[in-house]
């Protein structure tokens, strides 16, 4: 891609409302534009982004069984009467059709996946089954601040699995844990596996993955010896206390909630009467789990985790591009075939091309954080200044390196 033929323009300044690290640089950068508090577009630039973090949560979901699949995200009255949502939830935006009839937008789709299960669960032999899917998701936050972390439209994946008994759900559960530490690891974030209550429909626990961010909303205690993490919402420990697992000392911080798993037992299952014939040909109701990423709170998350005075710095699996070619003023036509024959060896790169000092071409390529920039001057012949965006030395070596680097580091 290059930078001259981009629409939207990396900004000179930080937007006025921004409150957040993420929100400033997203809009500044033009990964993101807002359209009102909670709602934006994504930029072609951000949208590559969002879909790398898609396309990893994508890959694990499918490595573990998961079906995916597109619910609707405007709903029917009826399916939210049933479970008691429509009265209860009071995030879920109703609007009504200009004959008067209700509908609801999906805040999450419990009220639409249980129902479509029921038509492909008859039998134990039908299980264990789950399906998720990524989309749009919308809510009425009171408040939507922090840029990307709390929208009032946000992009989620979401999984909803089915079993014939509380153990297999418990393998399921697991796999789906260790699912999210990989994905989110491979993302560069380091989540902790967060003790919570179950949410409105149980008394039971489930976990939240949180990361570590004083621009989350979550307080937890966790201990640094050990993995035990709780959210203080719930919690029986405080500060200081023993860790119940190690009994190090617990520590207090804020936390931004990427993901979390819930055992949702069997309230939807007797909701909408989904029930499937046992082994002995008895009828039963599945247990349920469901499992949700935010996927553009995440890629907020890793702004606010990878970043530094000048910009963003991408970790290299959500980056845009693998690499930002700059091309200095004498440069321009060498910067071209450098770009070229980058993308005929498989490396996605970004062309800045523009009529720009190079002072403002450094500046974009920090605040736009890709993780290897390549300067094309013509003060040094063939060769190309190698820099990573988190390093400050300049490397100066030849095409043929810059490839066999850009495949290893
Ligand atoms: P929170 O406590 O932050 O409101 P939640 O408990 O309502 O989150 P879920 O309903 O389980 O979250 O949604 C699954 C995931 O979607 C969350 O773990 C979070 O990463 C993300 N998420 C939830 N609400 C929002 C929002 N308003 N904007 C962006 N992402 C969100
Ligand atoms: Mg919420």
């Amino acid at each position: 891609m290059k930078l001259s033929q981009l629409a939207f323009k990396v900004a000179k300044d930080a937007p006025a409302n921004a409150d957040t690290i993420n929100h400033k640089l997203l809009v500044q950068a033009g990964y993101v534009r807002q359209l009102m508090a909670g709602v934006y577009t994504y930029t072609p630039l951000g949208l590559k982004v969002l879909r790398n973090i898609e396309n990893i949560v994508r890959k694990e979901m499918d490595a573990i069984g998961g079906q995916e699949i597109l619910m609707p995200a405007l709903h029917p009255k009826a399916n939210w009467l049933t479970t008691g949502g429509w009265d209860n939830i009071d995030v879920l935006f109703k609007l009504k059709s200009r004959t008067d009839r209700d509908y609801a937008l999906g805040q999450s789709h419990e009220e639409i996946v249980t129902p479509l299960a029921k038509e492909l669960i008859n039998s134990y032999k039908d299980l264990p089954l789950a399906l998720y899917q990524i989309q749009w998701k919308y809510r009425d936050e009171l408040r939507s601040k922090s840029g990307i972390l709390r929208g009032r439209e946000f992009f989620m994946k979401d999984m909803y699995s089915f079993h014939e008994n509380q153990a297999d759900f418990e393998k399921f559960y697991e796999k789906v844990k260790a699912a999210y530490l990989k994905i989110f690891k491979e993302m560069g974030l380091t989540a902790k596996v967060t003790e919570a209550s179950g949410g409105s429909f149980t008394e039971k626990i489930s976990y939240e993955f949180m990361v570590l961010t004083d621009a989350g909303e979550d307080d937890i205690f966790y201990c640094d010896s050990c993995d035990y993490c709780v959210n203080q919402e719930i919690a029986k420990v405080k500060e200081g206390d023993a860790c119940p697992i190690c009994g190090a000392p617990l520590k207090a911080a804020r936390a931004a909630e990427v993901g979390n798993v819930f055992d949702l037992g069997q309230k939807f299952a007797k909701d909408f009467e989904l029930t499937f014939a046992n082994k002995n040909g008895e009828k039963q109701y599945p247990i349920m789990g469901c499992y949700g990423i935010g996927i553009s709170r995440t890629m907020g998350v890793i702004v606010e985790k990878y970043h530094d005075d000048r910009g963003i710095i991408w970790p290299k699996a959500v980056s845009p591009f693998a690499a930002h070619v700059v091309a200095l003023n004498g440069a321009e036509e060498y910067a071209i075939k450098i770009y070229e024959t980058l993308k005929e060896n498989g490396v996605s790169a970004l062309l800045d091309d523009r009529a720009q000092s190079a002072g403002n071409k450094f500046a974009a390529a920090d605040l736009l954080g890709i993780p290897v920039r390549l300067v094309i001057s013509p003060r040094n012949e063939k060769l190309i200044e190698w820099k990573k965006r988190d390093q400050e030395e300049i490397e100066l070596i030849d095409l043929n390196t810059v490839l066999t680097k850009l495949k290893t580091s």
